[in-house]
């Protein structure tokens, strides 16, 4: 039993999403494109899982957060993909790729024949297990990928109102699903390895303000230490949680947010992998000409920072995917992507948006005390990154341009004193 497809779209994720929007924009002709996905729903804003998914009055629920919305552009509901003759083969993993054969077997024994494969399988979430840990497929342990886990996590919320969790991860996880558990009245306590929070971005300082804020919301954090095992009751419940510094946390449930690995493994042997991911050029093509990756699985060259980055954020797979599918459709006016790593988070009523790369000289500015307040990263005289809480629109955009322009800094003071005005009047 077999399907053939011009291209191929692997995962329904956000990368999905955008490459079939972008298909359908140059024009793919009906029955060209299949996307296969594991997922049995028809491509999402990921995004929407940590923030409004958790919400307890109003929250979001598909269809509302289908691809496009995220960038403001049409939504892409199952009746779109069968207007534009796209195949939805959902709900099915696909167990192996042979990209001699150009074939995708899946798991319910269909070969699925391509010319061109899109990878875009994204990342599974880190398990305890992993760390040694055993106990995390009890029933109110949550990680948060998918919608199934979102499902879960709202489940074990509702049912864990007025009690204790504890989150283990300061990441982008542990951050966004500390301050939904917050808004659902539940005790929150904050468990992990480093000195502060969203350790790979943020400067002790900039940390220091979000843990201040969330702490006036009632947030308590335990830093420096990890998880080591569980505690239940008769009823195989978690009843609390054991740190290697010896504290013992009483809990009622747990959220679990320490990192992703890609999912590369169908590939391992056949395609070049690098940094973690499946390794592409400008143009977004494995080391096998007919396999493309975008997303969160894939290693691509930074031009302004002249590295391969993985990068794990919704933007970068929208553009990546958007750029694939160019290179793919119209070769020759499509010239290397030129990307500008952008990454951003919403909690409470805080805002931030870093642009660049977060090395060098830090150079903070603005009102630490008040709504307002950002940072630049200085690295070989240059501007290499910003970051930047609660800015406008306007303001977001003049750090976004002088990140891209890296100008030259003489003087360090020069730029502290002036601060975000150096972006606004660049
Ligand atoms: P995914 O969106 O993960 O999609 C991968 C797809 O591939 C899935 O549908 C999966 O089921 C499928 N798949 C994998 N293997 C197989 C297989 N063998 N067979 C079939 N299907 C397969 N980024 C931001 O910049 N800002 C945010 O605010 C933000 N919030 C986030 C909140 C949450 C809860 C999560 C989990 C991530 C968030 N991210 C955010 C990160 C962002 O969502 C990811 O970077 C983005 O989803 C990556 O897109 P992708 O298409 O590469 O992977
Ligand atoms: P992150 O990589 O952001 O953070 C993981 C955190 O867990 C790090 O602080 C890490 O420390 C810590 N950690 C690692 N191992 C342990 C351990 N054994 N015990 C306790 N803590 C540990 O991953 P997340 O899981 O938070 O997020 C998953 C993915 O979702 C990421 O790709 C992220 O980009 C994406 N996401 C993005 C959002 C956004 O952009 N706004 C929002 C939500 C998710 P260390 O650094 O030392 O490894």
């Amino acid at each position: 039993m077999g399907r053939a497809f011009v291209y191929v779209i692997l995962g329904g994720g956000v990368a999905a999403g955008y490459a079939a929007h972008e298909f359908v924009k140059r024009g793919v002709e009906h029955g060209e494109l299949c996307i296969i996905s594991e997922e049995p729903v028809a491509p999402y804003e990921r995004p929407a899982l940590s923030k409004g998914y958790l919400l307890p009055e109003d929250p979001a629920r598909l269809p509302a957060f289908h691809c496009c919305v995220g960038t403001n552009e049409e939504r892409l509901t199952p009746k779109w993909y069968k207007e534009h003759g796209i195949e939805l083969v959902l709900g099915t993993r696909v167990k192996s790729a042979d990209v001699r054969r150009k074939t995708l077997l899946t798991a319910t024994g269909e070969t699925i024949t391509y010319k061109i494969l899109l990878v875009a399988t994204g990342a599974r979430a880190l398990k305890l297990e992993e760390f040694g840990v055993k106990g995390s497929d009890a029933e109110s342990v949550c990680y948060l990928r998918d919608l199934a886990d979102a499902n879960r996590l709202v489940n074990v919320m509702q049912s864990s109102s007025g009690g204790n969790a504890v989150v283990i991860g300061g990441g982008y996880i542990g951050m966004e699903c500390a301050a939904s558990l917050v808004i659902n009245k539940i005790n929150v306590t904050m468990v992990f390895p480093e000195a502060h929070c969203m350790a790979r971005l943020f400067t002790p300082k900039i940390a220091s303000y979000y843990e201040e804020y969330y702490q006036a919301k009632g947030v308590k954090f335990v830093k420096g230490t990890v998880l080591t095992s569980f505690d239940f009751d008769s009823n195989q419940k978690i009843t609390a949680v054991n740190l290697r510094d010896g504290t013992r946390l009483p809990a009622d449930m747990v959220i679990v947010g320490i990192g992703i690995r890609p999912n590369t493994s169908l590939f391992e042997g056949q395609l070049t992998l690098e940094k973690g991911g499946i390794k592409v050029n400008g143009r977004m093509q494995s080391s096998n000409s007919s396999v493309y990756a975008v997303g969160d699985v894939a290693t691509f060259p930074v031009k302004i920072s002249s590295e391969t980055r993985r990068l794990e954020h919704v933007d970068s797979a929208r553009k990546s995917a958007r750029h694939a599918v160019a290179a793919i459709m119209e070769p020759e006016k499509t010239t290397d992507f030129d990307y500008l790593p952008f990454f951003y988070s919403r909690v409470f009523a805080l805002s931030w948006q870093f642009y660049g790369d977060s090395t060098g000289d830090v150079i903070h500015f603005g009102d630490f005390l008040g709504n307002s307040f950002g940072a630049y990263w200085v690295n070989n005289g240059h501007v290499v990154g910003s970051f930047l809480e609660g800015g406008t629109k306007v303001e977001y955009e003049a750090i976004a341009k002088i990140t891209r322009l890296k100008p030259e800094i003489e003087d360090l003071t020069d730029l502290e004193t002036q601060g975000l005005g150096f972006a606004l009047t660049l």
